[in-house]
């Protein structure tokens, strides 16, 4: 009511100036280019200021000490964290065949929060990414690129990893990170923490894919990923698991993610999935355990990654869990360091103040 009269008498007026046949068409121009301007203006300011709040409030909720008292006053933190790591898979899992990851993420009985659409650090590249999901904290913070993380180990103490400040709370707890790409453990997680067992799978099996071309090697160590992840579960009952598979992304480098080869890359990840949470079925912890599947980039439809187009800015971020508190459908806005975040409440755990990451939205019903 309000706005529309303000509106009818300013359309009055600038009637009153525009038919003025005794002002110069100079004057008028002196009036309507300065309120032009004005008004141009005011719109990039409400839009900026609407895009800051908006942003803002659709970020996620740093769990509070009442917050998780609550959690595990309800017997809703998990036992372990197991977290599949599908380097330059970006969002595609949305768009593939991918019955093993649907079967853990989009079961009624576990509840799903599932995007395709969570955002990867720019620069979109390994490093970056790999090292705000386990240090909670953006790219410019830690720093790491993967020419740093190839070269030296991590050292900068203002943001530790989710393994160092876990380990640091509770000695004595065991941790695994089996990995294709080696650079996440020495390069990416600091070194010396104690009870963090790092496997490097790629020099585990260096014999048997030595001759064969990077993405064939990629593919046979991505199966020895998911070996060793299952032994890890099996003889160790590590609290956090981590692993880190990588034949996506050579298909993607060689491909691209339009191609055949990125197809059957994700699908040869998908079967590991499943045979790790076939383990855990088998071992009969699956509702005990908090199920994390995450992406640090995506591949261009003909290869590469490293810019901000969305088709390698979003990434997957999924979370299933058996505690009946994982809200099933689709989370609020997501980046990449929030896994640090997720993974520290599922745990009941508070985070770092260091960190900025926080839990999304809509994703467990004790912060929804
Ligand atoms: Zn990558």
């Amino acid at each position: 009511m309000h706005m529309r009269l303000v509106t009818a008498r300013l359309l009055a007026f600038l009637r009153r100036i525009a038919y003025n046949d005794d002002m110069t068409k100079k004057k008028k121009l002196l009036i309507f280019i300065p309120l032009s301007i004005l008004s141009a203006l005011v719109v990039v300011a409400v839009s900026l200021l609407g895009a800051l709040f908006w942003n803002r409030f659709s970020r996620g909720v740093v769990p509070t000490e009442a917050q998780l008292a609550a959690v595990r006053a309800a017997g809703q933190t998990y036992d372990r964290v197991v977290i599949f790591g599908v380097d330059g898979a970006g969002g595609h899992f949305g768009e593939m065949d991918t019955p093993s990851f649907d079967r853990v993420f989009l079961s009624e009985e576990r509840g799903g929060s599932v995007t395709y659409e969570a955002t990867a650090q720019y620069p979109t590249e390994s490093a970056q990414n790999w090292g705000s999901m386990l240090h909670g904290v953006r790219s410019g913070k830690h720093g790491l690129t993967n020419e740093i993380a190839s070269s030296r180990p991590f050292t900068d103490e203002r943001y530790p990893s989710l393994f160092k400040v876990y380990a640091e709370r509770h000695p004595g707890a065991y941790m695994a990170s089996v990995v294709d790409w080696d650079v996440v453990n020495g390069g990416i997680i600091e070194q010396g923490i104690e009870g963090l067992t790092r496997i490097n799978v790629g020099e585990l099996v260096r014999e048997e894919v030595s001759g064969l071309d990077w993405y064939a090697s990629e593919y046979a160590i991505d199966t020895a990923v998911a070996e060793e992840a299952i032994r890890e579960l099996r003889e160790n009952d590590p609290v956090i698991l981590f692993t880190h598979f990588d034949c996506v992304d050579a298909a993607g480098h060689l491909w691209g993610s339009g191609s055949t080869k990125y197809e059957e890359a994700i699908s040869h990840v998908d079967d590991q999935i499943g045979r790790i949470f076939d383990a855990c079925e088998e071992m009969g912890i699956t509702d005990s355990t908090l199920f994390i599947c995450v992406s640090d980039h995506g591949h261009k439809l003909t290869g590469g990654h490293g810019r901000n187009c969305p088709v390698v800015r979003h990434t997957t971020f999924a979370v299933a869990g058996g505690k009946g508190n994982v809200i099933s459908g689709t989370p609020g806005y997501v980046v990449t360091q929030d896994l640090a975040s997720v993974v520290f409440y599922a745990l009941g755990e508070r985070q770092p103040d260091a960190w900025d990451s926080s839990v999304p939205k809509n994703m467990f019903t004790g912060l929804a």
